[in-house]
């Protein structure tokens, strides 16, 4: 989950350191906007990115602006580092420590890369264009809304929050996806405690007002809880001391463990950990409701609804398309799927120019998994349908040569035992031989975990990086097709597939706690832990102007604790 890569640099670093009328029921604003993105008709192939996440902005610090008239629509003009979203709830580092603008990023490159803050609105894959609308609400001009035409679009949208179509979800939750949203959360919790000390109220009031419920035990609303917890020990029991025993902090989960991505090590530490300090930690449970006043669950072993009054509730389970992405898919043939789909060289699937990176897609692994039999089978070299312990061995150190995201899936996601499991004979023994009937059951299993990547930061800054590559050497290859840079080994295509490579994730716990889970099946608890999060997350900021805010708002922290002000 949470990215580290090149972990020498880092701890080194942290000792120094528009004519189309159909699309939306108003019609395009016809009156010229003071820059007509179309108006020249541009020698240069234009590429167009939309966002400023992850994926777009790890594509644009590399993209050559020289070779391409590349203009970026984003309806933010700023990257933001997600990762540090939670510290922002509680104070520990500031909103705009964390948020690098764009143009800021872009300058650098070598020609001009336009930017519009907008939103995409309608994509129009059949004649290249996109429409947007400017977000920027104007009273002298409106929202307005602009044409866009491009010969290379990359879709780096992200993904909006995934509330299950739960009853009240909108109306009555907090979401922790943008800056405004932990900006929001801030403003919150400390009109929480400002309400509970005032004169008049009941104690059961006072209580209800203090009790932070957090739906979803995933990484964010964990990282969440932990913070929460520590601006309580920490600052807010000293400023509200007449409140502190009433404060209550909740987190719901519908499986069985909290942190059920992660080793499960490290997800008992979190469970412990948490129970040791105070916070609830309720498994098993659906949220079937919320209100203003109080939220609904069921209590799966029991089968039982029971509902719990609070005083603020996150809303952090997953996430979802958006539905320009989702209006998209009807038009190129994936009305059906879930996520929009890409081939391995990031490119939809059923368009020529369009390409999709970040949280927005996922990358259709039915391929690898038949290259992966493929490896088992080149193995069995007598057609016997067997392979020997040691020749087993062999063949998944190909495998994850080839494919190190299956050791992801396959330790991550805890199938690795199964897949020794299904390899012992009926009697339980070890086993010696290995069928090619229970290693693709064995694959099946870990078969819908290899479908998409992990929704991560560190997946969309490696999908944008690779396609920057791509994108930089495409006009070369097309000069000379049958160059250099040609991928001979298939014959058919000009890059390798994009591979990913995880480099671990982390779990901040509170209390200068925190778990990481590194390549090689690694993981590593504790205080030393935080360190390595602190160089880590000091390291990985876009611009050192950003790194030394975040760093200057952890040492702010430690001298003089959070800042509770509501402003
Ligand atoms: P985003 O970063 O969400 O960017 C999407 C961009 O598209 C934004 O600029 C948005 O304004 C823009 N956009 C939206 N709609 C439109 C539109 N219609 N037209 C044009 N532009 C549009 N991952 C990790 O690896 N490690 C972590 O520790 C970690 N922590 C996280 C903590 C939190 C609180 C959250 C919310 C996420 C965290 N993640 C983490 C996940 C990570 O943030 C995402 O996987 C990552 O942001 C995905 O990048 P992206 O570029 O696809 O999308």
């Amino acid at each position: 989950y949470k990215g580290y890569p090149k972990l020498l640099v880092l701890c080194t670093l942290s000792l120094s350191s528009g004519g189309l009328v159909a699309y939306s029921e108003s019609q395009p604003d016809t009156r010229a906007p003071h820059v007509d993105p179309n108006e020249k008709e541009p020698k240069k192939k234009r590429v167009v990115v939309l966002g400023t996440g992850w994926a777009g902005t790890s594509l644009l610090k590399d993209l050559d602006a020289s070779l391409y008239d590349i203009q970026v629509v984003s309806p933010r003009n700023y990257f933001a580092f997600t990762p540090l979203l939670p510290s922002v709830t509680c104070g520990t580092v500031e909103a705009r420590s964390i948020v690098e603008p764009i143009r800021n990023i872009v300058k650098k490159r070598k020609g001009e890369v336009k930017i519009w803050e907008a939103e995409c609105v309608k994509i129009d894959a059949a004649n290249n264009k996109i429409l947007c609308r400017s977000n920027i609400e104007n009273n002298l001009v409106g929202n307005r809304e602009f044409f866009l035409e491009y010969d290379y679009l990359v879709i780096g949208v992200g993904a909006q929050v995934n509330t299950f179509n739960t009853p009240g979800v909108k109306e009555n939750c907090h979401f922790l996806k943008e800056v405004e949203d932990a900006q929001k959360i801030r403003r919150s919790v400390i009109d929480c405690f400002e309400t509970a000390i005032l004169p008049g109220l009941s104690e059961e009031e006072r209580r209800t007002n203090l009790h932070f419920i957090i739906v979803g035990g995933g990484p964010t609303g964990v990282e969440f809880a932990a913070e929460l917890h520590d601006f309580l020990e920490e600052d807010l029991v000293k400023l509200y001391p007449a409140v502190k025993d009433l404060v209550r902090i909740t987190v719901i989960q519908s499986g069985d463990h909290i942190l059920n991505t992660f080793d499960e090590r490290i997800s008992s530490f979190a469970e412990t950990k948490f129970r040791r300090d105070g916070i609830e930690v309720q498994t098993g449970c659906r949220v079937l409701s919320v209100s203003d006043k109080d939220i609904t669950m069921k209590v799966k072993s029991k089968e039982e609804v029971c509902t719990v009054p609070h005083g603020l509730v996150v809303w952090s389970t997953g996430i979802a398309t958006r539905p320009v992405v989702r209006d998209f898919m009807e038009q190129v043939g994936q009305a059906k799927r879930r996520v929009l789909e890409t081939n391995e060289w990031l490119r939809v699937k059923g368009c020529e120019n369009v390409y999709a990176i970040g949280d927005c897609a996922t990358i259709d692994q039915r391929k690898v998994m038949e290259d992966i039999l493929s490896i088992f089978e080149a193995a069995d070299k007598d057609n016997s349908g067997t392979l020997t312990v040691e020749e087993f061995k062999d063949v998944v150190d190909d495998i994850l040569i080839r494919y190190p995201q299956v050791d992801h899936y396959l330790k991550s996601q805890r199938h690795l035992r199964d897949v020794t499991d299904l390899l012992k004979d009926p009697q339980g023994n070890d086993w010696q031989e290995v069928n090619v009937e229970q290693f693709k059951l064995a694959l099946s299993h870990v078969d819908s975990q290899m479908k998409s990547l992990p929704a991560t930061a560190q997946v969309a800054a490696q999908q944008g990086a690779y396609l920057s590559r791509c994108l930089n050497h495409i006009i070369q290859c097309e000069e000379n097709p049958e160059g250099p840079r040609r991928f001979r080994g298939s014959g058919r295509h000009r890059f390798r597939p994009f591979q990913y490579k995880h480099f671990g994730q982390f779990a901040p716990l509170g209390g200068e706690q925190a778990a990481a889970e590194l390549p090689g099946d690694w993981v590593s608890i504790g205080h030393s832990t935080q360190w390595l999060w602190y160089s880590v997350y000091a390291s990985k900021q876009v611009s050192w102007r950003t790194r030394i805010l975040v760093v200057s708002d952890w040492t702010r922290r430690f001298i003089f604790g959070r800042d509770s002000s509501r402003i």
